[in-house]
């Protein structure tokens, strides 16, 4: 005979709140406000039971910690405080690494290998922010240039990889507004990239090593403001 489910067990993989089994009363606020609630039969209310029940590792293997968008809704509105998204979040880090769906992972080695999550080159990246700057300032912001490692800037600003990589234009946008703005800023000419997939992908070190270099960068530049458009 099969044993019973043990609830409230100790050493818990996704042991974020070892008392989460008996906090949770279903009332299902938490899927009432979830956005994704429904995808995929996804559940917020059925996922945190099944960590609560000790269904771990159907949780880890399946599709749902990845359908969750970490908006955090859920917890906030918790009436019981339990740690919803952060249950879910720590589910995607424990798939295995050679599971874990989409890029995500794969660009978060590249990062950090590379300094950007599509291992655009230092020296591409340059050459392709002068020549859009010249494109800039042909069309109609005469003296316009993208300052790269500019010491003391009011601003730095980190860039989505896939902007250089297939939208260059979009980072024009940012750009045109500084320019209005008589905006101090820089960007830095490594490690500049903003996405984090460290975070989305469940991976603690990677995320942490990524936010450290963006502010390495901040402080090694002296900047004041650390923009994130992302
Ligand atoms: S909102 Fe909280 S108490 Fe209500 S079902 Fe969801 S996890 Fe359980
Ligand atoms: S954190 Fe995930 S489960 Fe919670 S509301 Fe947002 S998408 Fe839904």
């Amino acid at each position: 005979m099969a044993e019973p489910l043990k609830v409230n067990k100790k050493n818990r993989k996704l042991a974020v709140d070892a008392k989460m089994a008996d906090l949770c009363f279903t009332c299902g606020t938490c899927a009432g406000g979830c956005p994704v609630t429904g995808v995929d039969g996804y559940d917020p209310r059925k996922a945190i039971r099944m960590a609560a029940l000790g269904l771990e590792d159907e949780l880890i293997n399946s599709r749902w910690p990845w359908i969750c968008t970490l908006c955090g809704r859920c917890e906030n509105q918790c009436p019981m405080g339990i740690n919803l998204m952060k249950t879910f979040r720590k589910a995607r880090g424990l798939r295995d690494r050679d599971k874990v769906p989409g890029p995500i992972h794969k660009g978060t080695m590249m990062n950090l290998q590379r300094g950007n999550n599509l291992g655009i080159p230092r020296d591409d990246f340059l050459m392709l922010l002068g020549d859009l700057g010249q494109e800039l300032a042909a069309e109609g912001l005469p003296g316009f240039y993208v300052p790269v490692d500019k010491k003391g800037a009011n601003i730095i600003v980190t860039v989505n990889s896939k902007e250089p990589f297939g939208e260059p234009d979009d980072m024009k946008f940012w750009w045109k507004i500084f320019y209005a703005a008589h905006e101090d800023w820089t960007v830095s000419s490594t490690n500049w990239e903003g996405v984090n997939w460290g975070l989305f992908s469940g991976d603690d070190p990677a995320w942490k090593e990524q936010v450290g270099r963006v502010l390495e960068n901040a402080r090694r530049l002296e900047c004041k403001t650390l923009l994130l458009p992302e």
